[in-house]
């Protein structure tokens, strides 16, 4: 099946933190705690998609209070942190909100993400992801993680559904989102 095939079926979009919403650096203060940093066009994506319809989530494998932050102000509907067995999550969201795994979208950077890239109907890579992730991946980035590689995922998605002229019509709802980004 070809990818845009995949991406009209989607319904909701989940996105791995670290490498991929962010380009996989960490800033480490002395007391420990780190520092991340989001790219802004990522953000205005995953809001693109709740306007248009879509549902959104994260599963991580770390933990931090940035990230829940982030999370509210984007609207993301599902959070899971300090996540070790990533497909595991993955069918309790697919459970808890009854779909099927041909209807999400997941993208990821690192072979932490392997067994979800290989379980959903849609899969994504960053441009720097790890070969093995390119391999099972159905659309591979030009950008890198944290770079607009989730932004352009998602607009790939909403395009293959005709959604772009829904998120224009929407254009009050998103400045309105966009506010509190
Ligand atoms: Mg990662």
């Amino acid at each position: 099946m070809k990818e845009k095939e995949r991406a009209r079926k989607i319904k909701m979009i989940i996105m791995d933190v670290d490498g991929t919403l962010t380009d996989g650096s960490l800033l480490l203060l002395p007391d420990g705690e780190e520092l991340k940093s989001y790219n802004v066009k990522d953000g205005t994506g995953v809001l693109l998609a709740r306007i248009a319809g879509l549902k959104t989530g994260i599963i991580t494998g770390k933990i931090s209070s940035s990230l829940k932050k982030r999370a509210e102000k984007l609207k993301i509907m599902e959070v899971y942190e300090g996540v070790l067995d990533k497909k595991r999550v993955l069918m309790e969201i697919l459970e808890k909100n009854k779909l099927n795994p041909e209807q999400v979208a997941y993208i990821g950077d690192d072979v932490g993400d392997l067994e979800v890239i290989k379980s959903v109907g849609l899969a994504g890579a960053v441009a720097d992801a790890h070969p093995e992730i390119k391999k099972h991946s159905h659309f591979i980035c030009s950008n890198f993680g944290g770079k607009g590689a989730v932004r352009e995922f998602i607009e790939f998605i909403l395009e293959a559904q005709n959604k772009w002229p829904n998120v224009e019509a929407s254009l009050k709802d998103f400045v309105k989102l966009k506010e509190r980004i």
